[in-house]
């Protein structure tokens, strides 16, 4: 594997995204996981649905993982 691999993401994990919210916030948490993920935004609260693959190539950093087990990922 050459740095892709899907990417693991559960319910109430924070991330952090590469471009900001326009309110200025860059972190989120998952509060829905299908084919679109539904994400809240930790800054104003304001609720995202994005498509799986489009939320995948957003995610920067994830911050908290609600499964404490699973370690940490930064991504680049
Ligand atoms: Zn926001």
């Amino acid at each position: 594997m050459s740095g892709r691999y899907p990417l693991e993401i559960h319910i109430e994990d924070r991330v952090r995204l590469r471009k900001p919210h326009p309110c200025g916030g860059y972190e989120w948490e998952v509060t829905r996981i299908g084919a679109d993920i539904g994400i809240v935004c930790l800054t104003c609260g304001r609720r995202v649905m994005l498509p799986r693959s489009k939320f995948e190539k957003g995610v920067k950093t994830i911050l908290e993982r609600s499964r404490p087990a699973a370690p940490a990922i930064h991504r680049e």
